[in-house]
């Protein structure tokens, strides 16, 4: 009989004590089989888990490690932060200066306020959006994932997708009744919706490349009617960057696409690793939360000084210059990589990418929403995570998470994945 390797004794250890062995259902292996890899350590693009095993890393932590794992300029950070006290529940120079970068890379936000995640970012945003509008509904779109926050669970993609959920157990009806949902890409389905509610609806939230039912880039004019259609009806339009902030440019997807949210959601990038959410926008409507506005919302360890200091450092190495220029050239190498891989093998593939954000779904076709993606072939995801994991590759455990690159892959790096993803496809063909 085989032996239990360290990853899956510590996975045995961990079930009897946190519910499925994790502490976020995405890192579960339920949909592709199997107990996951128990992490000792990572550096650049590399992650080795208990065992000894390195693999090139395509989860990055789910998008925050865009410069790689312990960036030395990050590590740095934390520690000079973390040698003067780790939190004070009062204000710090180091909040002021991320807010300041902040602002200063998105002509949209004129103030932001800190939280500790993107769950955080954007079930405040909506709070806010809703004080100031003083209407109740929302509209999401089905597969984009904003979080757990009850009256955003509904349809959602990431783990809610990949664990098959139809609805998340203790929500109340009331919780999701102001919740309205359309397709994503089908900017006339919320101009319906707003048709049949048409003074009732505070904000669309969006995310404005989908990344949480895989990759799904926005059609030509999707985020422009979005923003015209919220206008016309005084609606805010809520962009959730918490994965393109900072990724797919350093203004993110609305300098991408150079469409003007409201307010926009932040988390992951900008906190270089550490717990860090944050939410911003328009001064008039920004001014709303306390203690200017009556719009509620506070944090004791928000604006947290090792946070502040992991983005900052994050930050000023993205502003170097030939840095997006890079991504792009090396996610666009992985992207048409794996597709030349997958058509020498003879499998149906197509990845889709916005910057350095990816992914491949098991489909003759474009996917383009979220019904698209529920039927693509996930039997054939599960078998190329194995085939990729067999040969040094680690990419998340679900056809509904992105892949990201990041500035500490290399070219060869990229190479080895192309030549293992050729060698599993083949495995499937
Ligand atoms: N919004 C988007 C677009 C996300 O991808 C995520 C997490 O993956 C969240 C919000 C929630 O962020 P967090 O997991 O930090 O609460």
């Amino acid at each position: 009989m085989r032996t239990m390797t360290r990853s899956e004794a510590l996975f045995d250890e961990a079930v009897g004590l946190i519910p499925g062995g994790v502490d976020s259902p995405a890192r579960s292996f339920n949909g592709v089989g199997g107990a996951p890899l128990f992490i000792d350590s990572a550096e650049g693009s590399t992650i080795r888990d208990v065992d000894g095993n390195g693999y090139i890393d395509y989860v990055g932590s789910y998008g925050p490690l865009i410069l790689g794992h312990a960036h030395p300029d990050v590590v740095q950070a934390v520690q000079d932060a973390a040698a003067k006290g780790t939190s004070f529940g009062a204000p710090t120079a180091l909040e002021t200066e991320l807010a300041q970068a902040v602002v200063e890379a998105l002509p949209s936000v004129e103030m932001v306020r800190f939280v500790n995640s993107g769950t955080e970012a954007t079930m405040s945003a909506v709070r806010l959006a809703r004080g100031f509008t003083g209407r109740d509904k929302i509209v999401k779109f089905a597969g984009c994932y904003h979080g757990h926050v009850d009256a955003l669970l509904a349809e959602a993609g990431s783990g809610v997708a990949t664990h098959g959920l139809p609805a998340t157990a203790g929500v109340p009806k009331a919780a999701v009744e102001d919740t309205l949902t359309a397709p994503y890409n089908d900017p006339d389905a919320v101009q319906g919706l707003f048709e049949t509610f048409p003074t009732e609806i505070a904000a669309v939230i969006v995310e404005p490349v989908a990344g949480n039912m895989g990759v799904v880039p926005p059609e030509p004019e999707f985020l422009e009617r979005l923003r015209e259609i919220t206008q016309r009806h005084d609606a805010l339009l809520i962009f959730d960057e918490v994965m393109t902030g900072f990724r797919v440019a350093y203004g993110g997807a609305q300098e991408r696409f150079d469409v003007t949210p409201d307010l926009t959601c932040f988390g992951k990038v900008i906190g270089g690793g550490l717990p860090v959410g944050a939410y911003g926008g328009r001064l008039d409507v920004m001014e709303q939360i306390a203690p200017t506005g009556p719009v509620y919302q506070a944090g004791t360890l928000s604006g947290n000084p090792l946070a502040m200091a992991a983005g900052l450092a994050t930050l000023r190495k993205l502003q170097e210059p030939g840095v997006y220029e890079q991504l792009e050239e090396r996610s666009e190498e992985l992207q048409e990589g794996l597709n030349e891989a997958a058509q020498d093998a003879g499998v149906p593939m197509v990845v889709q990418r916005v910057g350095a954000m990816l992914g491949p779904f098991f489909s003759e076709h474009p996917v383009r929403n979220y019904s698209d993606a529920q039927r693509v072939d996930t039997e054939r995801f599960a078998r190329l995570f194995w085939g990729l994991m067999a040969r040094g590759i680690y990419i998340a455990p679900s056809t509904y998470e992105a892949w990201f690159p990041s500035l500490a892959h290399s070219a060869d790096d990229i190479q080895r994945t192309v030549d293992a993803a050729y060698e599993a496809l083949k495995e499937l063909a």
